[in-house]
């Protein structure tokens, strides 16, 4: 099948597997040239397949030197379906990691259900016994909850007022004005059960009952601050007020965990082109910007940079992890330095249509856009005939 990008909106409807491994190739090789880290043995990365959870994933194993198991919600090709990109990466992380000797399992499902919690218990006491690092890095639009069985959905609405401000199509390069009317209280409810801590503290819980869970061991889940345009929006809208529960779920879990000397965080990370932040009104603009800036001061990072300096600086560095007044580990800190941010603020205020591909990095924001599906990959040849059936080994 000769596989070509198809998009809807903000998502692509097809991916290409060699792209997807070259991708994955990729963010081993840069850890590979990297010094190796002392850090956890057995480590089960929940949302592992894409973005920050994958590239965790890949530090874990070939930074760390640990075996894996890693909860995504992908699919299979079908007929004339591809598979998803996560599903491609998963399957060409697994082949990596057991040519470099270490162990790596995969459970597909919903990480939210109990059915998917209880597997995944199952396999860690078959498999490794006990795990020493939980990250959770699931992204989701939805989640049922596993009790009540009352469906979610999340919504990226601002508070209490109307919020206006730039955006852009990333396939046009159009910059228009977006409008997004505030959320309703149940919205703000729902989004806080989606994107909140509640699924992250059921796993913790789950894990520690059951057994599972190492004297010592570690969880992290990520966030983001990000910039005032995109505060009213994004911090102090609905999906902020979901981060403000999963902050204060890591700090229930740091007392609970530090009954048997482990640790719980909330790393605050740099914003990036991945799935999800794709969906976000202004936001896209606002990344094209910073990578513009970023970029020509030489301090661009991407998933697997930004994922190598949080294990090998902060978790797994030497000394206590430095966070900051609020408990947080930050690395957003190069995106949030004040001259950063003043030339983003700059470029921010003169952008229009005519002028995006000069003032922002749009062209590196759309082709990386492409990349997380594994097109416009150098090297992969797009007229070729590729099979899309593609086996995770290590599939439970
Ligand atoms: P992503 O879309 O690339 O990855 C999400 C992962 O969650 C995928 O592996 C997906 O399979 C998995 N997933 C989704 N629903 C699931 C379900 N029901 N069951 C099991 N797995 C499921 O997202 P990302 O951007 O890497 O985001 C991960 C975390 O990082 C989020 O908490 C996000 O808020 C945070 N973060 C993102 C950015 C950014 O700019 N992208 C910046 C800072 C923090």
């Amino acid at each position: 099948m000769i596989i070509q990008p198809k998009t809807r909106g903000f998502i692509c409807t097809t991916a290409h597997p060699e792209g997807c491994a070259q991708q994955v190739q990729r963010q081993i090789d840069y850890v590979q040239t990297q010094p190796a880290i002392e850090g956890p043995r057995n480590v089960l990365v929940i949302g592992a397949s894409t973005g920050y959870g994958l590239a965790s994933r890949i530090v874990s194993s070939f930074a760390a030197g640990a075996n894996t198991i890693g909860v995504y919600f992908d699919k299979a090709a079908e007929g004339a379906r591809t598979a998803s990109a996560g599903w491609y990466n998963s399957a060409a992380f697994e082949e990596a990691a057991a040519a470099a000797g270490r162990k790596s399992y995969s459970i597909v499902g919903d990480a939210f259900s109990d059915e998917i919690k209880a597997k995944t218990i199952d396999l860690i006491r078959t498999e490794l016994g006990k795990i020493d690092l939980v990250v959770y890095s699931v992204a989701s639009p939805r989640r049922t909850h596993p009790k009540t069985g009352e469906t979610f959905s999340s919504v990226i609405k601002p508070l209490g007022g109307t919020y206006s401000n730039k955006t852009v199509n990333f396939h046009s390069g159009e910059v228009t004005q977006a409008t997004i009317e505030p959320a309703t209280e149940d919205e703000l409810r729902q989004t806080i059960a989606v994107m909140g801590g509640e699924d992250w503290q059921m796993w913790i819980d789950e894990l520690q009952q059951a057994g599972v869970l190492a004297d010592g061991a570690t969880t992290v889940a990520y966030s983001y601050i990000g910039p005032e345009i995109t505060h009213a929006v994004y911090r102090e809208g609905t999906i902020g007020a979901a981060k403000n529960d999963l902050e204060a779920t890591a700090q229930r879990l740091n007392k609970q965990l530090g009954e048997s000397g482990g640790r719980a965080f909330v790393s605050v990370n740099k914003a990036l082109v991945t799935q999800s932040s794709s969906a976000i009104p202004v936001v896209p603009l606002y990344i094209s910007a910073l990578y513009k800036v970023m970029k020509e001061k030489g301090i661009h990072e991407g998933c697997i940079e930004q994922m190598y300096r949080l294990f090998s600086e902060r978790l797994y560095g030497e000394g206590e992890t430095p966070v900051d007044e609020k408990g947080l580990i930050r690395v957003d800190d190069w995106e949030m330095r004040p001259e950063i941010q003043a030339e983003v603020a700059k470029l921010w205020a003169d952008l229009t249509t005519e002028n995006v591909y000069d003032l922002s990095d749009l062209e590196g924001y759309r082709r990386e856009f492409f990349q997380l599906f594994g097109f416009e990959t150098d090297g992969i040849d797009y007229e070729a005939d590729v099979n899309p059936e593609v086996n995770i080994p290590n599939l439970r």
